[in-house]
């Protein structure tokens, strides 16, 4: 029997390189695809797969995707996103959306017990501690979909209970590794666009450049491997072919390489707890002869550091830096904001709003529109200003319990 997969954000990076590796396999049975907007993407991939029923989250795009497909079932807004995954009668459901707006679908997938492949890291970020509760309590897979988790995901494996001391995520550095806090004022969308090593999309390629990226994956690992943020370390490794480590207590280090290719990601979760063929590029170690690393530059790169003392603070922290953060990037990919704006667009919403006990869902779907109204503020005040560059980050934001 093919497993059922639904995949929400089909038209994305992620999504369509899943599509891909489908196509060389006969595993599964294609349910259900989402868009954001591009309606007419996805019905061209819903109408050459024969799929029946699509979302689109967008209500102008759902709208137009009504009119055009007559194929099959169109559900709009993020409400039909919600519908179709509790619906579909999926096994599975690959979750590759871009920001908070992932949540919701993630909390419906787990909540009805259906196995989740997990790309929208947001979802872990905001939700956290809910999300991995919730997926014990129905039993539903978590699966992560980043290659620095999908490392740490299969180097635990078959670990024995105590053995690990320590995780390690490597960061690639991004396009501006190397440079000087003042030498990051004028940089613009088009370089920050340009990532070294990865091919992704361009929120999270911002959040590369920014390493905020690493922030959010340092929570994604909290949240998955339920380890301490003590215990759980980011090194940079410019040549992104070690993509994890695990260090054990007896001193050891396990380390999971490969060329950078998210298929591989992809694949490990949509075929866990199998593990199957996929024609990447092998790793041949004299073909790539050295593998260096370099401390993470915490003055140049500040957002790292704020993603982590919110992580500390916890509550509604993650949430409120998350909304800042997509407000901040969004502004600088529409050349509103200039690139150290976004640190300081972050740093001003978290020490304003603070952290507020998360009691339920709803507190986090409140924070995140109150942190979201802040920002889109800030944004107009720090862009005019010279705030950008002088902040100094020299205080932790003053989140509080
Ligand atoms: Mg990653």
């Amino acid at each position: 029997m093919p497993r059922r997969l639904l995949i929400l954000g089909s038209t994305g990076s992620i999504g369509t390189q899943a599509l891909d590796i489908l196509q060389q396999s006969d595993e599964f049975e294609l349910v259900g695809l989402s868009a954001e907007r591009n309606w007419e993407q996805l019905v061209e991939q819903a109408s050459r797969l024969n799929v029946k029923r699509i979302a689109v989250a967008d209500r102008d795009a759902g709208a137009r995707a009504s009119e055009a497909w007559t194929g099959g079932e169109v559900l709009v807004g993020p409400e039909g996103l919600v519908e179709l995954v509790v619906t579909s009668g999926a096994d599975l459901v690959l979750n590759a959306l871009v920001g908070s707006a992932g949540l919701g679908p993630t909390v419906a997938t787990l909540g009805e017990g259906i196995d989740l492949a997990l790309a929208n890291k947001e979802s872990l970020v905001v939700g956290g501690e809910l999300v991995t509760a919730l997926a014990e309590a129905t039993g539903a897979a978590l699966i992560p979909v980043d290659s620095e988790h999908t490392a740490l995901h299969q180097l635990m494996a078959g670990l024995p209970i105590g053995a690990v001391e320590r995780l390690v995520i490597t960061a690639s550095g991004g396009p501006f590794r190397g440079r000087t806090r003042a030498q990051l004022a004028d940089v613009t969308v088009d370089e920050a666009l340009k990532h070294p090593t990865w091919a992704m999309g361009g929120k999270i390629t911002i959040d590369s450049a920014t390493l905020m990226n690493k922030g959010l994956e340092v929570m994604e690992a909290h949240h998955l491997f339920g380890t301490p943020y003590e215990q759980i370390d980011v090194v940079v490794h410019p040549q992104s072919i070690v993509h994890g480590l695990v260090d054990l207590v007896d001193g050891a280090s396990l380390a999971h390489l490969g060329h950078p290719d998210m298929r591989i990601a992809i694949a490990y979760a949509l075929h866990h707890p199998d593990l199957a063929p996929l024609p990447s590029r092998r790793l041949r170690l004299e073909e790539v002869g050295q593998l260096t690393f370099e401390p993470v530059d915490l003055d140049a790169f500040p957002c790292l550091r704020l993603a982590r003392d919110a992580a500390v603070a916890g509550g509604t922290a993650p949430c409120v830096l998350n909304a800042a953060n997509e407000i901040a990037v969004h502004a600088f990919l529409e050349d509103r904001l200039p690139f150290l704006g976004i640190p300081a667009v972050i740093y001003e919403t978290l020490s304003s709003l603070g952290s507020q006990r998360v009691r339920a869902f709803e507190s986090l779907y409140e924070a995140d529109r109150e942190a979201r109204e802040l920002a889109a503020e800030l944004v107009e005040t720090v862009a005019g200003t010279t705030r950008a560059s002088s902040t100094t980050f020299g205080e932790s934001p003053r989140v509080v319990e």
